[in-house]
C-alpha cells in the first residue's frame, strides 16, 4: 500500500504550536513588563498614585500603537480606554481589567516584586497587573502576526474594581454594550487555570440600631439596648444563608455602644451578600429590607443593597468557553471552566447580557494576601488564549 500523502499545508495545529513558541520566546519580557506593573503601587483609596499607574499604562499601549483616552474620576483614579483599529469593521472585543490594588502604599517594602522558582509575587499581581500585562502582549502579537489588528478592540482599564467600581461601572457597561463580546482578565480559577463561567452576584448591606440611651446602673430598666437588638438581628441575618443553594449572607463587622455603663443608643453591623442568580438577588433583598425590630422601642435602618448582579452561565457565556476550550485544545491543553464566588466587573457586562468570559488572566494564589503570586510557566498560553480569543470572540 501506498505511504499516505503528506499534507504540504501547514496544519492548524502547527500554527498554534508555532503562535505558543512565540509567546515562549516572549516570557521573560513579559515577567519584566509584568514587574514593572507591580513596581508603580495603585492602591485603590490613593488617587494619584492610582493616576500614576493608569498614565504609566496609557503610555505603554500608546507605545504599541493604541490611543488612550483617560475617563476622569473624582474620588478614585482616572479610568482608562485604550482603543486599537482592526482592519474590519466589525464590533471590537472588549478586554476589560482594573490596575488598582486593595494593598495599601508601601506595601512593595515588606512585599518585594520578586521571582522565586516558578513564582512570581508582589502586591496585585496576580490580581491583576499580570492580566493587564497579557493584553499588552496578545495585542502586540495579533499585530506581528497579521501585520494589524484582525478585528478592532477595546481596553478599559478601571481604577475602582477593588472598591465597588462605582466611577467606571458606566463606561465599563457602555463600552460593553458597543462590542460584540467582553474577556475579563482577572485571575484563572485554581491551580489548574480554569476560565470563569459564572460568577456569584454580590451585594453590601449596612443594618443600624438605634437603641433608647440609660445610664446602665442608676436607670436599667430605661435603656432600649441596641447591641442587644443588634445581636439578635445578626442572628436572623446568619439564618438568611443558604449554601446549598449558593445563598451566603455574612456579619462582617460591628460597632456599637460608647461604654461600659451606658445601655447603647446606637448599633451597626456591615453584611456582605452572595447570591448566584437573580432570582436570590430580589427574594434576599426584599428579607434585607423587611427585617422588623424584636425590641418594639428600637428603630433599625437598613441601607445597601446588590452591588454585581450574579454571572450566569447564559449561552453567550457558554459559546465563549467553547470557543476557548477549542483553541487550547490545539496546543493539546485541557481548559477547564469553574463557577466561584467572588464578583468583578464582568458581572455587569454579562449582566446587560453581553457574552462575558472571565479568568483568562494568570494562574496563581494568593490574591489580596501576602503570599501573592503568579506562575510564570503558565503565562505563555494564557497569552495565547488570549490572542485566540480576541480573533475568534
Ligand atoms: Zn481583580
Amino acid at each position: 500500500m501506498p505511504a499516505k500523502k503528506k499534507s504540504t499545508k501547514p496544519d492548524h495545529n502547527s500554527i498554534w504550536r508555532e503562535r505558543l513558541r512565540y509567546f515562549e520566546s516572549r516570557r521573560d519580557a513579559l515577567v519584566q513588563t509584568i514587574r514593572s506593573f507591580v513596581e508603580i503601587e495603585s492602591p485603590s483609596d490613593d488617587k494619584p498614585a492610582a493616576d500614576c499607574m493608569g498614565a504609566f499604562l496609557a503610555g505603554t499601549f500608546e507605545a504599541i500603537g493604541g490611543r488612550a483616552r483617560i475617563h476622569p474620576a473624582e474620588i478614585f483614579g482616572s479610568n482608562l480606554q485604550i482603543d486599537f483599529p482592526g482592519n474590519d469593521t466589525s464590533k471590537p472585543v472588549l478586554l476589560l481589567g482594573h490596575f488598582d490594588t486593595v494593598y495599601p502604599m508601601g506595601t512593595l517594602a515588606k512585599m518585594p516584586c520578586r521571582v522565586e522558582g516558578d513564582r512570581l509575587h508582589g502586591p496585585g499581581v496576580l490580581d491583576m497587573k499580570s492580566g493587564v500585562a497579557l493584553m499588552l502582549y496578545a495585542v502586540e502579537a495579533l499585530k506581528a502576526w497579521h501585520g494589524s489588528l484582525p478585528r478592532p478592540v477595546t481596553v478599559f482599564l478601571v481604577s475602582d474594581e477593588e472598591v465597588g467600581s462605582e466611577s467606571s461601572r458606566k463606561i465599563t457597561e457602555e463600552l460593553a454594550r458597543k462590542s460584540a463580546a467582553v474577556l475579563v482578565l482577572e485571575p484563572a480559577a485554581g491551580s489548574r487555570g480554569a476560565v470563569k463561567t459564572a460568577r456569584k452576584g454580590v451585594g453590601d448591606y449596612t443594618l443600624t440600631v438605634h437603641g433608647v440611651a440609660a445610664h446602665a446602673g442608676l436607670d436599667p430598666g430605661k435603656g432600649h439596648s441596641a447591641i442587644v437588638e443588634l445581636a439578635r438581628q445578626i442572628t436572623a441575618v446568619s439564618r438568611f444563608n443558604n449554601l446549598k443553594q449558593g445563598v451566603s449572607a455574612n456579619p462582617g463587622v460591628i460597632r456599637g455602644g460608647t461604654r461600659t455603663n451606658v445601655i447603647a443608643a446606637e448599633a451597626t453591623v456591615e453584611i456582605d451578600v452572595r447570591i448566584k442568580n437573580g432570582k436570590q438577588a430580589a427574594g434576599l433583598d426584599r428579607k434585607m429590607h423587611s427585617l422588623k425590630p424584636y425590641d418594639k422601642r428600637c428603630k433599625l435602618t437598613v441601607s445597601g443593597g446588590i452591588n454585581r448582579m450574579p454571572m450566569e452561565r447564559s449561552a453567550g457565556v457558554a459559546a465563549l468557553y467553547e470557543k476557548a476550550e477549542q483553541i487550547a485544545r490545539q496546543i493539546d491543553w485541557k481548559l477547564e471552566e469553574a463557577a466561584v464566588g467572588g464578583g468583578s466587573d464582568g458581572n455587569f457586562t454579562a449582566g446587560i447580557g453581553i457574552p462575558t468570559l472571565d479568568g483568562l488572566g494568570a494562574v496563581g494564589e494568593g490574591a489580596h494576601a501576602v503570599h501573592e503570586h503568579i506562575l510564570i510557566s503558565e503565562l505563555p498560553r494564557r497569552a495565547l488564549l488570549l490572542a485566540g480569543m480576541i480573533e475568534e470572540a
